[in-house]
């Protein structure tokens, strides 16, 4: 039987093309994807597509697009093999991310791809990313699963779970890293997949629960040296905030400046969430290592562990949507859900 993949363009570099009047990037019709990309007929899948009115530069992506994006995912759910999701760059972390979160049960292939060139230019990584990443989300083992049953950004011949990234670099083809995860697949001349690192449902056929409440009083704090008093207790005041991703510093240190400490310990005290994400690309939070670590932990902020900040705040944003207690919030965040703490 044919595969078939739902192909859904959001906007972003891949799908523009350089209108001959006025030399600007614009996005081309996407219904018309096989014109620009005849490569795809060569797969014998049944490819649909479906584009974002209006699509967008990813920068301007938005709880309200996710929700848009999820539904649209789970209203075809049954219908497909597997989704593409064609989207910006700039935000893509933070969308694979949110989706891994919001669709509950993933069982099928969700890949988000774009590229850093548009897919009309002459050097463009657009139709590599485009077709590797069909590829990945048609593809099933001996047992007729689908390969792949997560959400993954794919980008420049590697396979990455969507949760694990960060954009890594705004000039190299090679955008994405997941220092904390290994790579799903690796596409050369065969697609290796790492079937260790790959996520497999313990029990096939779990309906998929879609989460569309988001709560988004969350503030993410970067700690440096010299940050203020008056910024923090900004920060921290701000009307109706739940929770906090704070940026620190290596294995989850900070400046240990009373006011500092007592600023964090009195919004844990007053029910608030503080979750503790390194600044660092790879690596860890462990508050018990550095004396300048456990005094954040006495303050009652909660490990991050090895999350990125993409996923740390999405996460928070689905959580706080799901349960008005905090002390749920805190306990949910602790436990992985889509395999986005080691
Ligand atoms: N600004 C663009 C976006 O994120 C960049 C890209 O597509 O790579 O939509």
């Amino acid at each position: 039987m044919d595969r078939k993949i739902l192909l859904i363009y959001t906007g972003g570099t891949i799908g523009m093309k350089i209108d001959p009047e006025t030399q600007l990037l614009k996005p081309f019709d996407f219904t018309q994807i096989t014109r620009e990309v005849p490569e795809l007929k060569k797969f014998g899948y049944l490819i649909d597509s479906l584009s974002f009115d209006p699509v967008i530069d990813s920068s301007d992506v938005n709880p309200a697009f996710w929700i848009k994006l999820a539904s649209i995912i789970k209203a075809n759910y049954d219908f497909y093999d597997g989704f593409v999701v064609l989207h910006g760059t700039d935000t893509m972390a933070y969308s694979a991310s949110a989706m891994s979160f919001m669709l509950e049960n993933v069982e099928k292939p969700v890949i988000f791809t774009g590229s850093q060139l548009p897919i009309g230019m002459l050097r463009t990584d657009g139709k590599e990313n485009l077709i590797s990443s069909i590829q990945l989300a048609a593809e099933q083992d001996e047992a007729g699963h689908p390969h792949i049953c997560e959400v993954c950004i794919y980008f420049d011949s590697q396979l990455f779970r969507g949760n694990r990234t960060s954009k890594y670099s705004a000039e190299n083809f090679s955008a994405f890293r997941s220092p904390n995860y290994p790579t799903l697949a690796e596409v050369g001349i065969h697609v290796r997949y790492n079937d260790a690192a790959i996520y497999h449902p313990r029990r096939w056929g779990r309906p998929l629960r879609l989460h569309t409440e988001l709560d988004t009083r969350v503030a993410v704090l970067k700690i440096f040296p010299g940050i203020t008093e008056p910024l923090v207790k900004a920060v921290l005041s701000t009307p109706g905030l739940r929770a906090v991703v704070l940026e620190t510093y290596g294995s989850g240190n900070s400046l240990s400046d009373p006011w500092f400490l007592a600023a964090l310990a009195g919004f844990t005290r007053a029910g608030g969430v503080i979750v503790n994400v390194t600044q660092c690309q790879a690596g860890a939070v462990d508050m018990c290592a550095y004396a300048n670590g456990d005094i954040l932990k006495q303050a009652g902020l909660v490990s991050g562990k090895d999350i990125t900040t993409e996923a740390a705040v999405t996460k928070l944003f689905v959580l706080l949507g799901q349960y008005a207690d905090n002390k749920k919030v805190i306990e949910k965040f602790e436990i992985g859900v889509s395999g986005e703490i080691s």
